[in-house]
């Protein structure tokens, strides 16, 4: 229930707008690493010297304006050049309706054409995200187009989804971040219940690791991380062929672990004004994540669910008394 109500206010159009405008709230700053370039710099290079590298995004999704997508290409833009001149190591992950999928197909595929070619320069990898069903197989087209170019682009496999064995056989070749998926999808193509998206979560990482490029395990689920553990040792399967993910702020103790165990670490750097969706759904996954929040806001762990509604509520009503 808490997961759909969460879900829910991750679409909300006015929260999302009151959100950009008054600044990282609600307990958002414990998992988006800052709102511009200088601060996710600076935690990028917290994270290398634990030994850990950085998938960066700036925040954005579901951009129906093209001033937007086109600001949300420069800021990405400018992130590529910071990256570069820090010499932290780092490389993007973006979502294609913040370039405007949703707006035209082609304008979207210049946008990022222009992203890939700048961090084809410094030969830096560009991870395409994935996000709902809808806009799946545009994605897909979309990065297909620009392997026909580029090498240094690779995408997320769901594990939720019925055609994702497909998916990963077609793409094998590539570098592939997998998921269990993080929205809500209809049973007409996506397994519902945990113990499916699970299984088959595991046989696609397994399967990437015996004949993919490179695979990205993108998880917080120490069962899955576990059995991999195991499974590359069994398989002989060597560290330069893999990495574990998290997101940023999440399970630190385990990622500062995992990559003192000497495996391969990622964690996903998520910055901007546009945290809103991003953080609802962070919370609809895992609504235990609330106490992560309040813990920051009032330093108890009581009233979770009554502050985080409060909090959203404020600024709905905020967002709406701007409109009138
Ligand atoms: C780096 C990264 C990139 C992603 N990119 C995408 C994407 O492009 N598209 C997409 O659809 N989804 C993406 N996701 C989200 C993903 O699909 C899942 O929704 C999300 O990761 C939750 O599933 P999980 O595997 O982490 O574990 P869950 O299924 O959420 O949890 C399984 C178990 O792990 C343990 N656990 C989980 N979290 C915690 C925690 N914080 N503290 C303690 N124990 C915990 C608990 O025992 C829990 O029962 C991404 C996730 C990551 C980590």
């Amino acid at each position: 229930m808490l997961k759909d109500v969460f879900m829910a206010l991750s679409k909300n159009q006015l929260l999302t707008t009151a959100a950009k405008k008054y600044g990282l709230k609600l307990g958002a700053q414990t998992v988006v690493a800052g709102t511009n370039v200088e601060q996710t710099i600076k935690s990028i290079r917290e994270l290398n010297a634990l030994g850990i590298s950085a998938t960066v995004d700036n925040l954005g999704e579901f951009v129906f304006e093209r001033e937007e997508a086109i600001k949300a290409k420069n800021s990405i833009l400018e992130v590529i050049e910071a990256i570069h001149e820090n010499e932290v190591d780092a490389h993007i992950s973006l979502k294609p309706t913040q370039l405007g999928l949703d707006i035209d197909y082609d304008f979207c595929y210049e946008n990022l054409k222009e992203i890939v070619a700048a961090a084809s320069k410094y030969d830096m990898h560009i991870n395409l995200d994935m996000e709902d069903y809808g806009h799946l197989q545009p994605s897909f087209d979309l990065m297909d187009a620009l392997l026909k170019e580029y090498s240094n682009v690779g995408t997320v496999i769901q594990a939720y989804f019925f055609r994702a064995q497909d998916d990963i056989e077609n793409y094998k070749h590539l570098r592939l971040r997998i998921v269990k998926g993080a929205y809500k999808e209809p049973a007409e193509y996506a397994y519902q219940t945990t113990q499916d998206i699970d299984a088959n979560f595991i046989k696609l990482i397994e399967y990437h690791l015996l004949n993919g490029k490179f695979t990205s395990i993108a998880t917080h689920d120490h069962n899955v991380i576990n059995h991999v553990k195991k499974f590359v040792e069994e398989n002989q399967i060597s560290k330069d062929k893999y990495e574990f993910q998290m997101l940023y702020g999440f399970r630190k103790d385990m990622q500062v672990s995992l990559a003192k165990e000497g495996y391969n670490f990622c964690t996903y750097v998520p910055f901007g004004d546009d945290w809103y969706g991003y953080f609802m759904r962070r919370l609809a996954e895992r609504p235990q994540n609330l106490n992560l929040v309040f813990k920051q806001l009032f330093n108890k762990r009581t009233n979770t669910t009554i502050g985080v509604f409060a909090g959203a509520l404020a600024l709905s009503r905020l967002a709406s008394k701007k409109k009138k």
